[in-house]
């Protein structure tokens, strides 16, 4: 490819949670309408761009590692560019240029329009960042470039309003603003019409949705989709446990390709440590919303995020936690300790005073219990035939196929000449803590 050509193709590495990945998908789009050519693979392309993640320290500690070999990739190519992207960024602001020397430009999640004008300013030597915070900024009309044809995200909002104490969330992404409401169902009937077989509608807390034009909630919208693509399946994360409502729970149990799986994160079984995380609610209040779903949609899969280790955190709030897990008996939950983020309320009030090996250990205990607690639940699969949407080859073998259960199960069963993109029934013949298997039934 000739030099002046490679100039204009760009490659994206993509870190974090869904709505990274969907602006990937609205970074990838402008920069088609400018011209610029997505590359196969990064040493095919001009411009790398690191669209980056920074809600723990490990993430961070990814980015610093990766900018050492795009370093190296610059000293055998000096038209390179290279820009991050996303939290980080956001967070850090033009202290990250001292990073390192291969950064050429740095953009926020609210300023991606302004991407092509960085590129051109940094091709001709400037090293500048674009990382105003823009509350109005919805890259409306944007179409979202997608990976694959079975399953897309659906931003219906961004930012976040619900400031807990470990969360650099609101420091990168804002306040919080949703999507109107026409504008989401006309993006779920066109995915729908183009034969996605499953939408999730996304949002750091998407159960605070409100419609700017008609204030309409998270339950209308949902239920709405729900008409507007009935073929479809319909998902949703991520939920904060204090705006789950009934009309929430009823929409979903009315409503066939609404999934019956809700992530709801709890991060501590202390109500002591959940009022230091101004989580806004009490261990009984979440142990309620749990009783609650679990009365009005039946067969509901609920899971969750934990953080072990928070700031003053004794033996007796860890063991409420693990209390709590044994109580509740979540499918599964994303497991973590705690790493403080400079700025967050948390860092900048309360002593990060748990010792490293003792967070470990508490985490360890925590995803022992968990593991102990999915291998029974996926354990009673056994026997039970399942409705599941094949979405890959498995990474095991060609011959065998991944797919998920409406409450979000992995299962992998033998092809029997189906393809990705199908809903088919697996009978469940075994099951490991994380994953079904099975084989597919003749209907
Ligand atoms: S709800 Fe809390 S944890 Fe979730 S994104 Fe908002 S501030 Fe962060």
């Amino acid at each position: 490819m000739r030099e002046e050509e490679r100039s204009r193709t760009y490659y994206i590495h993509t870190f974090g949670c869904q709505m990274n990945q969907a602006d990937t998908g609205i970074i990838s789009t402008l920069l088609r309408n400018e011209g610029y050519k997505p590359a196969a693979a990064e040493e095919d392309a001009g411009i790398i761009l690191l669209n980056t993640c920074a809600v723990r320290e490990h993430a961070v500690d990814r980015i610093e590692n990766y900018l050492q070999h795009l370093q190296g990739m610059k000293k055998r190519r000096k038209d390179l560019l290279v820009g991050i992207t996303g939290c980080i960024p956001q967070y850090q602001r033009e202290e990250m240029f001292f990073l390192s020397p291969a950064i050429d430009f740095l953009a926020g999640p609210d300023t991606y329009r302004t991407l092509p004008s960085l590129i051109e300013q940094a091709r001709a030597g400037a090293r500048l960042s674009a990382l105003d915070f823009n509350a109005a900024e919805m890259y409306e009309g944007i179409d979202q470039e997608r990976p694959g044809s079975i399953s897309a995200f659906v931003p219906v909002m961004r930012g976040c309003n619900n400031m807990c104490a470990f969360c650099v969330v609101p420091f990168t992404r804002g306040r919080e603003r949703s999507h109107a409401f026409s504008t989401v169902l006309k993006e779920v009937r066109q995915l729908a019409e183009a034969g996605y077989r499953e939408i999730t509608l996304i949002g750091q807390n998407v159960n605070s949705y409100s419609d700017p034009e008609t204030g309409r909630d998270f339950a209308d919208l949902l239920a709405a989709a729900s008409h507007a693509a009935p073929k479809t399946r319909i998902r949703f994360t991520t939920s904060h446990p204090k705006d789950i409502s009934e009309p929430l729970l009823r929409a979903i149990a009315g409503h066939e390709n609404i999934c019956n799986h809700i992530h709801l994160p709890v991060q501590s079984g202390s109500t002591r440590i959940l009022g230091l995380m101004n989580r806004g609610h009490s261990v009984e209040e979440y142990r309620g919303k749990i009783d609650l779903i679990r009365s009005i949609i039946p067969g509901v899969a609920i899971t969750t995020d934990l953080i072990a280790g928070f700031c003053s955190e004794t033996e007796e709030d860890h063991q409420a936690t693990l209390k709590l897990l044994s109580d509740v008996r979540f499918d599964s939950a994303f497991m973590f300790f705690y790493s403080t983020r400079p700025g967050t309320l948390a860092a900048r009030t309360l002593p990060d005073d748990i010792p490293e090996q003792v967070k470990k250990r508490r985490l360890q205990e925590i995803i022992d219990l968990q593991n102990e607690i999915s291998s029974k639940l996926y354990e009673e699969a056994v026997g039970a035939v399942v409705e599941v949407l094949a979405e890959s080859e498995s990474k095991r073998s060609g011959q065998q196929l991944m797919g998920r259960t409406a409450t979000n199960r992995v299962v992998v069963f033998d092809r029997a000449g189906h393809e990705p993109g199908d809903f088919l029934d697996v009978r469940i013949t075994a099951a490991t803590s994380a994953t079904l298997l099975g084989t597919a039934v003749d209907n």
